[in-house]
C-alpha cells in the first residue's frame, strides 16, 4: 500500500513521532532512576501536550458550547483522571494513541474517497466542436444536441453521440469494467466517460452534457452514500446512547464502591478513578461510527470498479438477502438482437409485408422493431410514417402511406379483431393487419429469433450456488418461446404473454409469497413499473439507457447477467464484514469494560479498546474495495 499523505496528515505524523519518542525514552529514565512524582508528571506532560494539544483545544471549546459526550472531551477527562490517580505514561500514552487512531481514521477515509475519485476520473474535461467550420476547444457543458465534436486517439468521449466519420477502438472499461476494447465504426453509438483508443473519430452529439450517461453516473454515485443501510441507521443511534450510558457508568463506578464500603483514603478513591477513566477511554464508539460507513463506501467503490453502480447502502443491503431473482426475458436474458429468419406473407408479397412492417416499427426503440428495421434494408421515408402508437407489450399501430396497419403479437391481432393463424416455426411472431373499412385485414408475419445470451446459463448456474431458490423468467414472448428458453438456461420457473401491467402483478405474487428480498432484473425498455416495485430493481446494460439508470436501485453497465451473482457476491461480502466489525468492537469493548470494572483491565487495555479496535475495525473496511472474482 502507498500512501500519500495531505500536509495535514504528515504535520500529525510529525507530532506522533515526536511524542512516541519522548514517552519512550521518558519511560526508560523513569524506569531506571526512579524519579520522584513531581518531576514525572512534568516530564510526561510533555509527550502529552505534544500529541494532544489540539485534542485539549477543541474539548475546552466544545464543552464552552456544552457538548459534553463529544469524544475529544472524553480523552481530555480520561487522560487527566489518569494523571490525577498517578499513571502518567499510561494518560501520556492514551492521547497519543487516540491521535494515532485519529491520523489512520483520516487515512482511510482518504483512501476510500480517492477510489471513488478514480471512478469521477471518467468526467471529461474537453470538447473539441466543429463550429463554423473550424474546431475549438470548451467544456463538455458548451457543447449543443446535434453539434459535431471530434475525438483524437487518447481522449475521453465527452459526449454521448452517433460516429458520423472515422473508425476507432474504445476502451469502456471505465465504465464496464470490461478491459476488452470494442470497435465503433460509422453510425455506432459512443458513450462519453469512454476512452478513443486508436482512431480519430467525428461524432454527431446526442445529448446534452447535463443529459449524458457520464453525467448521470457521476450523480449516481455520489448520491450514494444518502441512501443508508439499516445497519447505518442503527450504528447512528446506537452510538447516540452507548456513549452517554458508559459515561454515567464510570461517574457511577468511581462514587459508589468508595461511598459504600465507606473506605474513604486516597487509595481507594484512587482505583475507582482509574477504572472510570478505564470506561472514558473505550466509551468512544468510533470503531462502529468509522467502519460500517467506510465499508458500505468501501463496497460501492469496489462494485463500481466492476461496472456495477449499487445507488446505497441499503441496496446492499437488500441485494445480499436475495433469494428469488425474476428476469425479463428479452435483452436481459436473451441478446435482445432478433433476426429474421422468414417472413410469411398473406395477400401481399413478401418485400412488401417487410417493407410495411419496418415503415411502422420505425419510430420503435424496441429490439424486435430495431430488428425488422434492419433486416429491411431500404430507405423508410420519415413523412410516410404518421400517428404511432406503442402498444406496450404487444406492438405498435401506424398509419403508413395513409393506411392504419397494426404490428405485434397475437394479442394484437386480437385486440384489433384480425382473423390470424399461429405460425408452425418456433419462434417470435409478428403479425400485420391492415386497417379496412369492413374490420383488419391480416396481412401475414414474421418470424424472428434472438438468441440466449453467451453466459446467461452459467450465471443461473451461479446464482444457484450462491442460495437463490427462485429463478423466474417473465415475458411478454409466447409461450413456446419462454418454455424453450427457460429449459435451455436451467430455470425454476417462467411466465409467458404478460403485459407490462402482469409483469407487476406476478412479481407482487412473488414478493407476497416469501420472506427472502427479491431482485428483478431488466433492461429498461418498458418495465420501469416493474424494476420500482421489486425489493431491488437490477437494469442491465445500461450504457447510454437513461430510464434504465434512472429506475433501477442497481444499474449493470454492460449486459452481462453473470454480474448479478458478482453483484451479490460484493453485497454479501461487505455485509460479512460490516457485521465482523460490529460484532469484534463491541465485543472487545464490553470485555474491556468488564474487566475494567473488576480491576483486571489496565489503561493500556483500554487504549487497545479505543484505538486497536478502531485501527482493525478499519483495516477489515478497507478490504471491501478489494476486488473479488
Ligand atoms: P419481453 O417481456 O420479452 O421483454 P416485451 O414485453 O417488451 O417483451 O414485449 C412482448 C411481446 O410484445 C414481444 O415478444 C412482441 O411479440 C410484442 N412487441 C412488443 N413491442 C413490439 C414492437 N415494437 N413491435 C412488434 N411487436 C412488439
Ligand atoms: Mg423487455
Amino acid at each position: 500500500m502507498k500512501f500519500k499523505l495531505t500536509r495535514k496528515q504528515k504535520k500529525m505524523l510529525r507530532r506522533i513521532i515526536i511524542a512516541a519518542v519522548l514517552l519512550a525514552v521518558f519511560m526508560v529514565i523513569d524506569h531506571i532512576f526512579e524519579l520522584p512524582w513531581p518531576l514525572e508528571l512534568a516530564l510526561f506532560l510533555i509527550p502529552y501536550l505534544v500529541s494532544g494539544y489540539d485534542v485539549l483545544k477543541t474539548a475546552f471549546i466544545n464543552l464552552i458550547h456544552g457538548q459534553f459526550f463529544d469524544e475529544k472531551f472524553l480523552m481530555m477527562i480520561a487522560t487527566v483522571g489518569a494523571f490525577g490517580t498517578g499513571e502518567y505514561p499510561e494518560a501520556s500514552a492514551v492521547m497519543l494513541f487516540y491521535q494515532v487512531g485519529e491520523l489512520f481514521q483520516s487515512i482511510a477515509v482518504g483512501r476510500s474517497r480517492k477510489s471513488i475519485a478514480k471512478l469521477m476520473d471518467i468526467r471529461p474535461d474537453t470538447a473539441n466542436v466543429i463550429r463554423d467550420g473550424e474546431k475549438i476547444t470548451v467544456s463538455p457543458e458548451e457543447v449543443n444536441v446535434g453539434e459535431t465534436i471530434v475525438i483524437n486517439p487518447g481522449e475521453k468521449i465527452p459526449l454521448d453521440g452517433v460516429v458520423l466519420e472515422g473508425e476507432s477502438t474504445v476502451n469502456q472499461a471505465p465504465l464496464t469494467g470490461e478491459s476488452v476494447p470494442v470497435n465503433k465504426g460509422i453510425s455506432d453509438t459512443v458513450i462519453s466517460g469512454t476512452i478513443n483508443l486508436t482512431g480519430v473519430i467525428s461524432v454527431r452529439t446526442t445529448s446534452s452534457f447535463g443529459e449524458s450517461t457520464v453525467s448521470k453516473i457521476l450523480e449516481l454515485v455520489q448520491n450514494a452514500s444518502d441512501k443508508k443501510a439499516k445497519v447505518e441507521n442503527f450504528i447512528t443511534k446506537f452510538a447516540r446512547w452507548y456513549t452517554p450510558c458508559v459515561v454515567i457508568g464510570a461517574i457511577l463506578l468511581a462514587i459508589i464502591p468508595p461511598v459504600f464500603t465507606g473506605i474513604t483514603n486516597w487509595d481507594v478513591w484512587s482505583t475507582w478513578l482509574n477504572r472510570a477513566c478505564i470506561f472514558l477511554v473505550v466509551s468512544c464508539p468510533c470503531a462502529l461510527v468509522v467502519s460500517v460507513p467506510l465499508s458500505f463506501f468501501g463496497g460501492i467503490g469496489g462494485a463500481s470498479k466492476e461496472g456495477i453502480l449499487i445507488k446505497g447502502a441499503g441496496y446492499m443491503e437488500v441485494l445480499s438477502k436475495v433469494d428469488t431473482v425474476v428476469f425479463d426475458k428479452t435483452g436481459t436474458l436473451t441478446e435482445g438482437v432478433f433476426a429474421v429468419d422468414d417472413i410469411h406473407p398473406n395477400i401481399v408479397s413478401k418485400a412488401e409485408l417487410l417493407d410495411i412492417a419496418a415503415a411502422c416499427e420505425s419510430f420503435s426503440s424496441h429490439p424486435v422493431a430495431q430488428s425488422i428495421v434492419r433486416a429491411h434494408e431500404g430507405h423508410i421515408a420519415k413523412d410516410d410514417v404518421r400517428n404511432v402508437s406503442e402498444i406496450a407489450g404487444k406492438g405498435v399501430k401506424a398509419e403508413v402511406r395513409g393506411e392504419v396497419y397494426y404490428c405485434g403479437n397475437g394479442q394484437l391481432m386480437d385486440m384489433c379483431g384480425a382473423t390470424w393463424h399461429d405460425c408452425h416455426l418456433t419462434g417470435t411472431i409478428i403479425h400485420i393487419a391492415k386497417q379496412t373499412p369492413s374490420g383488419f385485414e391480416y396481412l401475414g408475419h414474421i418470424v424472428i429469433n434472438d438468441q440466449i445470451k453467451e453466459d446467461a446459463a452459467s450465471s443461473i448456474q451461479d446464482l444457484m450456488s450462491l442460495g437463490v431458490k427462485r429463478l423466474i423468467m417473465l415475458t411478454g414472448d409466447k409461450e413456446k418461446v419462454a418454455k424453450s428458453v427457460a429449459e435451455k438456461i436451467g430455470l425454476t420457473g417462467y411466465f409467458a404473454e404478460l403485459l407490462p401491467a402482469d409483469k407487476v402483478d406476478r412479481v407482487e405474487e412473488l414478493l407476497d409469497a416469501h420472506s427472502g428480498s427479491l431482485a428483478f432484473v431488466g433492461d429498461g425498455i418498458n418495465d420501469a413499473p416493474v424494476l420500482m416495485r421489486a425489493d431491488c430493481g437490477i437494469a442491465m446494460g445500461a450504457m447510454g439507457s437513461d430510464a434504465a439508470i434512472e429506475s433501477a436501485d442497481v444499474v449493470l453497465m454492460d449486459d452481462k447477467p453473470s454480474k448479478i451473482a458478482k453483484a451479490i457476491k460484493i453485497s454479501r461480502k461487505t455485509m460479512r464484514i460490516v457485521w465482523e466489525n460490529i460484532v469484534f468492537a463491541l465485543g472487545v469493548k464490553i470485555v474491556i469494560l468488564v474487566l475494567g470494572a473488576l480491576g483486571i483491565a489496565n489503561m493500556w487495555l483500554a487504549v487497545f479498546g479505543d484505538v486497536g479496535v478502531l485501527i482493525i475495525a478499519v483495516i477489515n473496511a478497507m478490504r471491501c474495495m478489494r476486488k473479488i472474482d
